[in-house]
């Protein structure tokens, strides 16, 4: 009886529960209705320290720690919804994913076998066979949930790994774990390719440096001509490339690789293709957009992530493989949970993750309740937008767009250095950009190319219209001006 306000019981009608959930709706929908700023604009110390002021030796009613939860935390989160928050791939989330979220919550499923997850497990499936589908993977391909690109691309690269080696001298790195010419091994991106290429390659006991980084055009594509002469280059010196990643939209530019091309050369070679379509992969679901992804369907492995452009709340990804026989080296049996010869499907059959959530069904609801051709026809809104805002720049006399956007990023600075050093320059547009997130006003992002710094904005939201970004610009040329002016009195 003592505990049992804290849980939720079945046979009964759950106050508490319904209670608490109401006043959190509640305390959201208001916070949303009053916030004006993309942040609060709170001094970033004396936030850290407001937060380490709470008590946690003492517990409180819970809906007194809803308030203050919203008082200190929510009041002072990046609310992605503001049409200024616009630096990265962090999306503000359908209301479908939203509500998934309570039944994915509530319910607490775990994906790991069926005897914990049993409808669980089935939607995930019919998610994963309708990616396969709709990604046109073969009647081979199968796939699994993941926590987004960053291990969905770990797992792509583990499964060439181990795939490479079966083929290459019958090895089995599960059993025996690497063999004698593991250091030679070598894995193909382009020098724009995503920063976990190298950080799975590490991970996967082969070293940053096994990641052999090729130029690209200026496109922003990898060079497809002097990806063959890597190849060729690596296979004289006695090494062995075991993958070549293209990536379906890159972070900066959102460039797509020339993936027809790229799996052709990696099968010419022996090589496992991996397409990173972490960012771009999306546009499968455009009618305009999805013959720029032509050749993903022939890739061995394919990285989705549903938390960017699917909309969906943090975290959901996925990763797809044409031939499912290679999860095989995943596979270990344990007495407790997924027995050999279980007839009912285990999904940690097939996962790094054991525990894992039931992130599937906020795809399942978001296709059932807004449409696969609904998300289309935004990312066909939104890359016009882009579009439009790159216009906006090119038209104007304060700023200069480094380059047409390919997806929905742009990248833009100031065009007028005045008297200030390449240097200054650079730390005049870092100030901007964290000046404009401390005060709230804008969240954007910085990147360099070539060297020199630029502001990005990575459009995903897609209620914006190009009206908001005229109030964006004033802020960020009225805050700019203002820098430049101290900037010159402290000189
Ligand atoms: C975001 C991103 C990743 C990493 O994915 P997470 O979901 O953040 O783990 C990998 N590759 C590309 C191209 C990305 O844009």
């Amino acid at each position: 009886m003592t505990y049992s306000k804290y849980f939720m019981h079945l046979g009964e009608n759950n106050r508490p529960f319904e209670d608490a959930a109401a006043v959190t709706q509640k305390t959201i929908n208001s916070l949303f209705q009053d916030s004006t700023q993309a942040y609060s604009g709170v001094d970033p110390l004396q936030l850290k320290a407001q937060l380490e002021a709470v008590d946690l030796s003492t517990a409180e009613p819970l809906n007194d720690v809803i308030a203050s939860v919203n008082q200190l935390i929510a009041k002072n989160s990046i609310l992605v919804q503001h049409p200024h928050t616009i630096a990265h791939l962090h999306t503000p989330p359908l209301i479908a994913s939203v509500v998934a979220e309570h039944f994915i919550a509530a319910l607490n499923q775990s994906m790991d076998s069926w005897d914990q997850a049993p409808a669980a497990t089935y939607v995930e499936q019919i998610m994963v066979d309708w990616l396969c589908d709709t990604y046109q993977m073969g009647e081979m391909s199968d796939g699994v949930f993941t926590s987004g690109g960053t291990q969905s691309n770990l797992m792509g690269l583990l499964l060439a790994r181990d795939w490479f080696a079966g083929k290459h001298s019958n090895h089995n790195i599960q059993q025996d774990g690497l063999p004698e010419y593991g250091h030679k091994m070598r894995i193909l991106c382009s020098d724009k390719s995503h920063f976990t290429v190298q950080k799975s390659a590490a991970l996967m006991g082969l070293g940053e440096r096994s990641v052999v980084t090729v130029k690209t055009n200026v496109q922003g594509q990898i060079d497809c001509d002097e990806l063959q002469l890597t190849i060729d280059a690596l296979k004289a010196q006695d090494l062995l490339p075991i993958a070549i990643v293209a990536t379906a939209g890159t972070t900066d530019h959102g460039a797509i690789d020339d993936l027809q091309r790229v799996v052709n050369i990696a099968k010419n070679s022996g090589c496992w293709s991996h397409i990173d379509g972490a960012y771009g992969g999306a546009l499968m679901l455009s009618e305009t957009h999805k013959s720029r992804l032509r050749g993903i369907e022939s890739a061995d492995s394919v990285s989705v992530d549903f938390h960017k452009l699917f909309y969906q709340t943090i975290s959901c990804g996925a990763l797809l493989i044409k031939n499912k026989a290679n999860f095989n080296t995943l596979l270990h049996h344990a007495d407790y949970l997924n027995r050999e010869g279980d007839e009912l499907p285990n999904l940690v059959d097939k996962s790094i993750a054991t525990t894992k959530r039931f992130d599937a069904l906020k795809m399942f609801m978001t296709l059932k309740a807004v449409g696969a051709q609904q998300l289309g026809k935004m990312y066909d809104d939104l890359l016009l937008l882009t579009n439009q805002v790159a216009d906006l720049i090119k038209q104007s006399s304060y700023f200069e767009l480094c380059c047409d956007p390919l997806l929905s990023t742009v990248l833009f600075r100031l065009s007028d250095q005045g008297s200030l050093s390449d240097e200054a320059f650079n730390k005049l547009h870092q100030t901007l950009r964290l000046q404009l997130l401390t005060t709230g006003d804008a969240v954007i992002a910085e990147t360099k190319v070539d060297g020199k710094l630029y502001l990005k904005f990575t459009l995903l939201n897609p209620c914006l219209t190009l009206n908001d970004f005229d109030s964006l610009f004033t802020k960020i040329e009225s805050t700019a001006t203002q820098l430049i002016i101290q900037t010159q009195e402290a000189n």
